[in-house]
């Protein structure tokens, strides 16, 4: 048949702007559509902290000079756990650590869309909210909306974590409960300090710094313990939550700029990301348990996967696309999953965050991890449990 797009791309935030790039720098014609109206919409419901992880894809995308000229900041974010705080530093004389970006959608949401739009290839369409998929044969075709159907080689869901493309795909989905509340506010005019996360054992709270002098506060408790206290009062919960914390942040010396936002559910959602003729990315693939910040960098990298294995074309390579994905998420994921249970820290966690604390080797090591940039057979391994052991034995024994 013959195709009016080679790929055609429902929804144009994160994953969907990446690829939209990434495919039409590789000679595509590709149709990006987007529900809403405007060019500078962004995503409210996130706390946009970005892990190393994802920097790569944004400096293929060229849009970095563009990011840091808004202010985004730089990040290695220090943890505090019951054994004390994690701060990880570069080896003396070492080369810098590799940090994180803290930038609000506000401002990255219309910088990508932005850049997408004037990519040569890329035809943008907003308002165009995708309603179903055309298919022939078993291999999807394209896309319906509203006003017209479009044709493409590939159809890609880039639609987010309530995938109308996935709902009408028929590719099967894994979802699971998520124990944990999620709500954030921003503060202008807090003091300077670095990104912290807080490992209270099970409840997590957050502070990152973005552009703007805007500090995001976040925290993330159990929801059986904390659902009727914010319920009854989002606002006084959330603010005694986060004055609670060891080593609070001053919330009281800034001011708060923006409501107490969030949500009391949010499940794990993991799908096979791929079949004939149409691909997944980003939270339409997986949505993760938010609380670890991973959800844009997994998108942008996502978006580089699929373009990386569509060889020779568009809507070629998706079963390489579909090992790429699961052999580089699915352990975090399944960590991910396990934790938003609200267990308590198991064993391993233990002995290696304990260790975290007391050693700046251990202190690097588990930044890689949570900068995903380690997968967690790596970050569990051999040597690193034999060194925390050594690290904890020696603590005792008070060297
Ligand atoms: C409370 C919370 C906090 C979070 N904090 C962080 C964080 O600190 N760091 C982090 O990395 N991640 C965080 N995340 C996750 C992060 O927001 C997502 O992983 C990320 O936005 C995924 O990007 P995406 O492009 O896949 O989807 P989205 O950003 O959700 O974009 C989907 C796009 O598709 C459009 N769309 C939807 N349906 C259609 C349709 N039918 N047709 C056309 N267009 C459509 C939407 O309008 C939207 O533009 C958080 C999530 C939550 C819920």
């Amino acid at each position: 048949m013959t195709y009016e797009y080679d790929v055609v791309i429902a929804g144009a935030s994160v994953a969907g702007c990446a690829s939209a790039m990434l495919f039409a720098t590789r000679g595509a014609r590709v149709a990006l559509l987007e529900k809403r109206t405007t060019i500078d919409a962004h995503k409210v419901l996130c706390t946009h902290t970005l892990q190393p992880g994802a920097l790569p894809v944004l400096k293929t995308l060229g849009v970095l000079p563009e990011l840091e000229a808004a202010g985004a900041q730089g990040h290695v974010t220090e943890l505090w756990t019951p054994w004390g705080w994690i701060r990880p530093r570069p080896e003396p004389g070492g080369e810098p650590l590799p940090h994180g970006l803290n930038v609000r959608r506000s401002t990255l949401d219309p910088i990508l869309r932005q850049a997408a739009a004037r990519t040569p290839g890329v035809d943008l369409m907003l308002g165009e909210a995708v309603t179903g998929l055309l298919e022939e044969n078993g291999r999807i075709t394209g896309v319906r909306t509203g006003a017209r159907t479009i044709t493409a080689r590939l159809t890609v869901g880039a639609d987010g974590r309530g995938s109308t493309v996935a709902a009408h795909s028929g590719l099967p989905a894994r979802v699971s409960a998520n124990n944990r509340l999620g709500f954030f506010a921003r503060y202008r005019g807090l003091p300077p300090a670095p990104s912290r996360v807080w490992f209270l054992d099970p409840d997590t709270a957050f502070a990152f710094p973005n552009d703007g002098d805007i500090t995001v506060i976040a925290c993330s408790p159990s929801k059986e313990k904390h659902s009727a206290a914010f319920r009854r009062d989002m606002e006084g919960s959330f603010e005694s939550f986060v004055r609670a914390l060891p080593d609070a942040p001053p919330i009281d010396e800034g001011e708060r700029v923006s409501k107490v936002v969030g949500t009391f559910d949010m499940p794990n959602v993991y799908r096979k990301p791929h079949r004939p003729g149409l691909a997944l990315v980003g939270d339409a693939a997986l949505a993760t348990d938010p609380l670890w910040g991973v959800g844009i960098g997994w998108a942008l990298q996502s978006a580089q996967w699929l373009a990386d294995a569509s060889v020779p074309g568009p809507g070629e390579g998706l079963e390489e696309y579909g090992r790429k994905h699961r052999s580089s998420l699915d352990s975090h994921h399944k960590l991910m999953e396990d934790y938003s249970s609200v267990r308590p820290f198991n064993p391993f966690e233990k002995l290696l965050l304990s260790a975290a604390a007391r050693d700046a080797v251990s202190a690097r090591h588990y930044q890689l991890f949570a900068g995903r940039l380690i997968d967690v057979k790596e970050f569990a391994s051999p040597a690193a449990l034999l060194r925390a052991l050594r690290v904890n034995a020696l603590h005792r024994l008070g060297r």
